[in-house]
């Protein structure tokens, strides 16, 4: 089973991720928790160079995001499904259709195409949206914001619109969900949507 969380900054993906990596634990299950960008070493070097590097070209951004992803899923993602584990995602494709594609303004078809290209076609089973006013989540953020943090008001509307979007067109793999609630809130709605697929 494989699971994406997606949405923008600060809106509570890592705390939802850990909290049903928690519990799917607790039923027995072999789960792995990850990231992108940087889900591997490799994908380390990739996510410093992308977000704490030099000035990129929005196609050199993208095709590094692509290149982190290919990597994960190869060496982590599909390793990890083959042998039976929950696979935990804490953003996917979807986060560079997102940002990229409409964000940056390459074009969501085409980023979209790039990244399946990277997969192999790999789509999670179930990504949940955790949407939230992009105000609100920048608030939440302590530390020094990184570049795309510091992106600006438009940026981050554009991509929140842009999440929605893609989930409205496929509500058989989104679960879109109101941030804003309380983490126990949210969680337990996670895992009602999970709950079925664990069966087998
Ligand atoms: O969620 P996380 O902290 O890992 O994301 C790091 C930064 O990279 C965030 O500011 C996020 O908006 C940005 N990002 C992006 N495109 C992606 C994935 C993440 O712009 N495909």
């Amino acid at each position: 089973v494989f699971v994406s969380f997606e949405g923008g900054d600060g809106v509570g993906k890592s705390t939802q991720v850990a909290l049903l990596g928690h519990h799917l634990t607790t039923l027995g299950r072999e789960v792995v928790v990850t990231r992108e960008p940087g889900g591997t070493p490799l994908g380390l070097e990739l996510r410093r160079a992308v977000l704490h590097g030099e000035d990129l070209d929005p196609r050199t951004e993208a095709l590094l995001y692509a290149a982190d992803r290919a990597h994960h899923v190869a060496s982590l993602v599909r390793p990890a499904l083959a042998r039976g584990a929950v696979v935990l995602t804490d953003r996917y494709l979807d986060s560079s259709v997102a940002y990229q594609g409409t964000g940056r303004g390459l074009g969501a078809d085409e980023v979209e195409q790039l990244s399946l290209w990277a997969v192999q076609g790999l789509l999670p089973h179930v990504t949940v949206l955790l949407d939230l006013d992009p105000a609100i989540g920048l608030a939440r953020l302590t530390g020094d914001p990184d570049r795309l943090e510091a992106a600006g008001d438009e940026f981050h509307r554009r991509t929140r619109e842009a999440f929605l979007a893609r989930a409205a067109a496929d509500p058989a793999r989104w679960l879109v969900l109101d941030a804003s609630r309380p983490a126990d809130v949210v969680a337990a709605q996670v895992r009602a949507r999970i709950a079925p697929l664990l069966g087998a």
